[in-house]
């Protein structure tokens, strides 16, 4: 079920709770800012999801309100990732959904990051 993303951050958000390690994750990456961690049901054979540490709902509230701090951390982190996966010269894919029309179910602002295959081309 898409999410709203104006609504207020729910610190009870599936994310919320594997930040706070209430939930275990398969991780593959943590620093000051950012979780990085296998999703649960990869769409791809490599599926990767990136979220920021801060509680932000979506891009939009992310690109909003964030410090310079945090948003440069979290973009340093998905390259991060993507370069300790090896994903750099094969290449890969990164999406972030918000809201309805983009299909966001989970709503704590996430990255994914597909690769390990030729993934096709999306647009054209
Ligand atoms: O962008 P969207 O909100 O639709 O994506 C949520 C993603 O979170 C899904 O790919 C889903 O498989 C993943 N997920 C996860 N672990 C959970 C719950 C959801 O990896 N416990």
């Amino acid at each position: 079920m898409p999410i709203d993303p104006t609504l207020p951050y729910d610190p009870n958000n599936i994310f919320a709770k594997i930040l706070r390690g209430e939930i275990p994750c398969k991780k593959v990456y943590e620093d000051d800012f950012s979780l990085a961690f296998h999703d649960i049901a990869p769409q791809a054979k490599l599926h990767v999801l990136v979220i920021p540490k801060g509680a932000y709902v979506s891009w939009d509230d992310f690109s909003a309100k964030a410090s310079e701090t945090e948003i440069a951390g979290f973009i340093r982190a998905v390259g991060h990732v993507a370069r300790d996966l090896g994903l750099v010269a094969p290449g890969y894919r990164l999406l972030a959904n918000v809201g309805q029309d983009g299909g966001q179910e989970v709503p704590h602002l996430h990255v994914h990051l597909f690769g390990g295959e030729p993934l096709g081309r999306m647009i054209g």
